[in-house]
């Protein structure tokens, strides 16, 4: 989509990726929460959550890629969080599908 900023990330535009296929890209939150933030996201433009029932799948590769780049940069072993945020009381505030690995730190419970 034209006018979504994670649309243009994912295909190269704008920014670096630290991970992509033919289906996922992923990039360092511009806001990082923690020593490790990614946003791990599809390249075709899915609003989020509530609009992949037609491929539910892609919400399990998103968190098997996330573990690999978890892997990759040094928390595998101490432990991340995986969110997905969905719609305003859920925070979400970028309409394009994306996934967060966080780490480096110890989260606390409940998120605020
Ligand atoms: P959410 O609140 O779950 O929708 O998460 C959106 C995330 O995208 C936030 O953590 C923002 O810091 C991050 N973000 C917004 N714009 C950019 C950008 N241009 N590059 C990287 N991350 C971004």
């Amino acid at each position: 989509m034209d006018d979504c900023i994670f649309c243009k990330i994912a295909a190269g535009r704008l920014g670096s990726l630290v991970f992509e296929d033919d289906e996922l890209a992923a990039f360092k939150d511009i806001s990082p929460a923690g020593p490790v933030h990614v946003l791990i996201v599809p390249k075709e433009h899915i609003p989020g959550i509530k609009e992949v029932e037609g491929d539910a799948g892609i919400i399990g590769r998103m968190a098997a890629r996330a573990v690999g780049i978890a892997r990759e940069m040094g928390i595998f072993d101490t432990g991340f969080r995986l969110v997905v945020n969905s719609g305003p009381d859920g925070g979400q505030s970028v309409e394009h599908l994306h996934m967060h690995l966080l780490g480096g730190r110890p989260f606390g419970w409940p998120p605020g």
